[in-house]
């Protein structure tokens, strides 16, 4: 039984198994390319949309260089690679007419009011080289300020580089963004294909 099943059964397995990869390699073999001569051609922006890259900061609609966080740290502590550093606004320094408002205020025995500290954080840095891309900083943001980019092509040469300043970067995306957009001689690769 054990020859029988050496010698007769395993190759007409091995057989089924060749031709059942066969099959699949012959299927897509004759599907159109769907990989791009970089840096001749580049991905598409609708291909680029569903692409995710490092995670960034969305700003603010009326303010795009100004993040919707709200420093809750809800993503610090459901990180499970630690890499995100937020750090608080500190409140600022009451002016003299603040000054004389909340001591008038504490004279009367009302309700003093102190300057609060701004909502939007003063540091916001991620570490990419720690990051598994598992996406609970961005699930568990209450005001959806987060996102994986669909920054495809960014490389960096070293450690140092990937460790990401956000805000720094959504200054930069909103200074791009209201710059004239440049000419590039690459196309997008469907507009390619198309032709
Ligand atoms: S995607 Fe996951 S690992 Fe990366 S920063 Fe967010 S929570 Fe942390
Ligand atoms: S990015 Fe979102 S979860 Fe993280 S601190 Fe800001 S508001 Fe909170």
């Amino acid at each position: 039984m054990g020859k029988f099943r050496e010698n007769i059964i395993q190759p007409i397995l091995d057989c089924w198994s060749l031709m059942v990869g066969l099959k699949i390699t012959g299927k897509y073999f004759c599907k159109p390319l769907i990989t791009v001569h970089y840096p001749r051609e580049v991905i598409d922006d609708e291909n680029l949309e569903t692409y995710g890259g490092h995670v960034e900061l969305i700003g603010k609609p009326k303010d795009p260089a100004t993040p919707k966080c709200i420093s809750c740290m809800m993503c610090v502590t459901n990180c499970p690679s630690k890499c995100l550093k937020v750090v608080k606004q500190k409140a600022p320094k009451p002016t003299p007419e603040q000054e004389a408002a909340m001591a008038a205020a504490k004279e009367a025995g009302e309700k003093v009011v102190k300057p609060k500290a701004p909502k939007n954080p003063a540091k916001f840095t991620y570490d990419y080289t720690l990051c598994s891309l598992c996406g609970n900083c961005i699930d568990n943001c209450p005001p959806k300020s987060l996102k994986f980019s669909n920054n495809m092509y960014w490389v960096a040469t070293s450690r140092k580089e990937m460790n990401i300043d956000l805000l720094a970067r959504l200054k930069e995306q909103a200074t791009e963004l209201s710059a004239p957009a440049p000419k590039t001689e690459a196309k997008p690769a469907t507009a390619e294909k198309e032709a």
